[in-house]
């Protein structure tokens, strides 16, 4: 069997023309990015969001902070993006320096404008199943789910990894579409064995090529979440030879990557309409 791969790029761009389309029906929003420092790797994801979101027709807001701000000067800059009406949409770009407290910082976010889906608030909504804005790694995942036809209800989900950005809501985003679902993380004894038993195998772990051919179940749905830069080009956490056992796969690069800025929009954009800026935007819902 060979895997028919799942086409992130072609669906992110089909996603983005959706929301510019969404967006020229709305009052101007406004997607505000802090990074804080310099690092190139933070500064070029920032920089790609930003080109992104103005070519959806939104306003790019933009606050480049030094590496060594105060804690309480970066909470001053945020409060003062929280209060802005023109900000419908704040994202902080992480890692943040090692020196601030980047869970307090992030809940400086009103739960409105939290296009990342990462404060303490939409983490809440979430598990409790109301309506929020998703983090956007995990929503671009069901969105390549959607895309490639998987049945969710009643299917075995295993995630690997239990991060606050990725497996969490992942595995949230799966139960509340009926999967049962299986959460691994690197105390999991036999991983293979584990994600063997998976109709859909979502992976999270940072660890390049980690899930091999002997850990997918013949004509399983895999997504990876894992990107690597190594000496070869880019690789995910999902070996190339899964190609051969899967039934569908998302491939590192062009796979969940383009999607997570595609969601971030979306959220921009719903955020606004729930500013109330056209009561005839699409509301938020909880997928
Ligand atoms: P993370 O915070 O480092 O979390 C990794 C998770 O994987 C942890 O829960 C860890 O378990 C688990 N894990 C590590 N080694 C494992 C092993 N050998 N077996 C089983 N589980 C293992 O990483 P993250 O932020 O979730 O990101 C995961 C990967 O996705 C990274 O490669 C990252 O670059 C990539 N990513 C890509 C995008 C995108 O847009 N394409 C977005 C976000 C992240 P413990 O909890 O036990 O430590």
């Amino acid at each position: 069997m060979t895997a028919t791969l799942i086409d992130g790029k072609a669906l992110a761009a089909r996603i983005r023309e959706r929301v510019t389309a969404e967006v020229s029906l709305l009052a101007p929003s406004g997607l505000a990015t802090v990074l804080v420092g310099d690092d190139p790797a933070s500064a070029i994801y920032v920089s790609n969001k930003r080109a992104l979101c103005v070519k959806a027709g939104m306003r790019d807001i933009h606050r480049h902070l030094p590496g060594d701000i105060t804690q309480d000067a970066a909470v001053a800059e945020i409060d003062k993006l929280a209060a802005d009406p023109e900000v419908t949409g704040i994202l902080v770009q992480l890692p943040l320096p090692p020196h601030l407290d980047a869970e307090a910082l992030i809940d400086r976010i009103p739960t409105d404008k939290d296009v990342d889906g990462l404060t303490e608030a939409s983490a809440g909504r979430l598990a409790l199943g109301r309506p929020g804005l998703r983090p956007c790694t995990p929503s671009g995942v069901l969105a390549l789910l959607d895309e490639s036809g998987t049945e969710l209800a009643g299917a075995h989900a295993v995630v690997v990894g239990r991060s606050d950005l990725v497996g969490k809501p992942m595995v949230q985003l799966l139960l509340q579409r009926n999967a049962t679902v299986t959460i691994c993380h690197s105390r999991t004894r036999d991983l293979a064995a584990v994600c063997r038993q998976a109709d859909v195998l979502v992976v999270a772990a940072g660890v390049p090529r980690l899930i091999g051919a002997d850990a997918v179940k013949p004509g399983a749905t895999v997504i990876d979440v894992g990107i690597h830069r190594t000496n070869d080009g880019l690789c995910g956490d999902v070996d190339s030879a899964v190609r051969d056992v899967a039934g569908a796969l998302s491939p590192v690069p062009g796979g969940v990557g383009p999607m997570t800025i595609a969601m971030l929009l979306r959220n921009t954009a719903r955020a606004a309409a729930l500013a109330g800026r056209n009561a005839n935007s699409p509301a938020m819902t909880s997928g």
